[in-house]
């Protein structure tokens, strides 16, 4: 049957890219931007491995994955399979009152493959939603426990945990990014960032501040909310194992419950699987995204152990008090399955291990200029710090230019390529780094 065409209804035929650029300048939002003074955006038709396609032809390299998820490229065989045979199943169904294998099976992975006692998992859409069921899950854990006095968190400077109100929360209140809203967001506790570099011998006085503060408010403080290991969106700061095993040893002291955010660091950004292994520590809650469906469809989880598990139930709200429509979407939760496969059956180790070395050696020539205030390489994340905040618009188009897709963000410019990037397309993001930074020169 056909539809009577409308002019509401939906065209089938492609835009031609002025027609895609006008009606995308008249109608859409993009992240972080304004439509009064719009700046520019990429149209990309399609991808394959760590290649984007350009409407135009070109093809760039993609450094930056996607934000940080899509760790096996795009247009992966085995992942594409994964959708398309849970598709012809069913799409979605909903989880109240119903389960299916794809859930089950990724549940059951993640519970095995995370740091020990994390066994139950709640899903959600977005890593900002999962931040909020984490968050959930601390008060109500200390409400079950007659302890609902304690709602506070004690969260780091520096720090980011997403968009949403509970989220922007604990995020570091003057980076800005959050800044206009600090009047309507509940009050929380901050700790100067942690001081120790990754491989810089910790001090006790590194720690004096936060300890200051979790002895002050601990009968008040819910938990302690932290992205192990690396600070992301907050730029990118790398620190030492040491920090985070003192932070868990001073949680379990006054008996705070331990949030971390391995939604930018999970499935082996950093070296590790997950970045608290650094440190060989569990948190009570974990939350997860961003690569766990190897950027192919938005999903996020929320793990915690048995003792939140349980000592939530024991209140008078034996639930747990969160449900998303679309909660452990079944094409979401296929795709996670087999990303994780993918990489646990790849030697993942051995590839992070090589685009270490390598952004390493490419990269630190860059200490050289002047206005170059570090170099920094964690696992496949490589770090070039500026001595100021830049444009970010201008040096992502210079990057176009340069045939690399990167996107900077406040004085840090960083890659964190999909694992599959071979030696000469990591040559040719690290080039055009370093082209791009000697033009700023000029
Ligand atoms: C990206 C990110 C989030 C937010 O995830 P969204 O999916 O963008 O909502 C939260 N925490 C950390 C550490 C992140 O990197």
């Amino acid at each position: 049957m056909s539809y009577p065409m409308t002019e509401k209804a939906v065209s089938t035929t492609p835009l031609s890219p002025d027609e895609l650029n006008r009606l995308d300048r008249a109608h859409l939002w993009h992240p972080y931007t304004s439509f009064t003074n719009p700046p520019p955006v990429t149209p990309v038709m399609g991808g394959e491995g760590v290649y984007l396609h350009l409407a135009d032809g070109r093809k760039l390299v993609d450094g930056i994955s996607s934000w940080w998820s899509a760790v096996h490229g795009y247009n992966h065989p085995v992942l594409n399979k994964a959708v398309t045979d849970q598709l012809h199943k069913m799409a979605h169904v909903m989880f109240a009152g119903i389960t299916h294998e794809p859930a089950v099976k990724l549940a059951a992975t993640l519970a095995r493959i995370t740091p020990e006692g994390l066994n139950k998992v709640f899903f959600s859409d977005s890593g900002s939603v999962a931040v909020e069921v984490a968050m959930k899950m601390a008060v109500q854990y200390w409400h079950s426990q007659g302890q609902s006095q304690r709602t506070l968190f004690l969260s780091f400077k520096r720090g980011y945990h997403g968009d949403t109100f509970g989220a922007m929360s604990v995020c570091d209140p003057h980076s800005g990014m959050h800044h206009m809203f600090h009047h309507m967001l509940s009050h929380q506790l901050f700790a100067d960032a942690p001081a120790t570099g990754f491989e810089e011998p910790f001090q006790e006085s590194h720690i004096a501040k936060f300890s200051q503060m979790i002895q002050q408010h601990r009968q008040k403080i819910a938990a302690v909310i932290l992205e192990p290991i690396m600070q992301g969106a907050g730029g990118m700061h790398f620190y030492s194992p040491q920090f985070l095993q003192r932070v868990k040893q001073l949680c379990d002291q006054h008996q705070i419950l331990l949030i971390a955010d391995e939604i930018a660091t999970g499935f082996g950004r950093t070296g590790k699987l997950f970045a608290c292994e650094h440190a060989s520590i569990s948190p009570d809650i974990m939350c997860i995204g961003k690569a766990l469906s190897g950027g192919y469809i938005t999903l996020a989880a929320t793990l915690c152990n048995d003792r939140v598990s349980s000592g939530i139930c024991q209140g008078d709200y034996s639930a747990l008090m969160h449900g998303p429509t679309y909660m452990a979407n079944p094409l979401a939760c296929a795709v996670a399955n087999a990303s994780i496969d993918l990489l646990m059956k790849s030697d993942w180790q051995q590839k992070v291990k090589r685009i270490s070395e390598q952004l390493h050696h490419e990269l630190m020539p860059c200490r050289e200029f002047s206005y170059v205030k570090d170099v920094r390489v964690l696992g496949a994340i490589g770090v070039v710090e500026l001595e100021k905040p830049f444009n970010t618009h201008e040096l992502t188009q210079a990057f176009v230019a340069q045939g690399v897709w990167v996107r900077p963000m406040g004085q840090v410019i960083y890659l964190m390529p999909p694992f599959i990037i071979n030696p000469e397309e990591l040559s040719k993001l690290t080039a055009a780094v370093a082209k791009v930074i000697a033009n700023m020169a000029k």
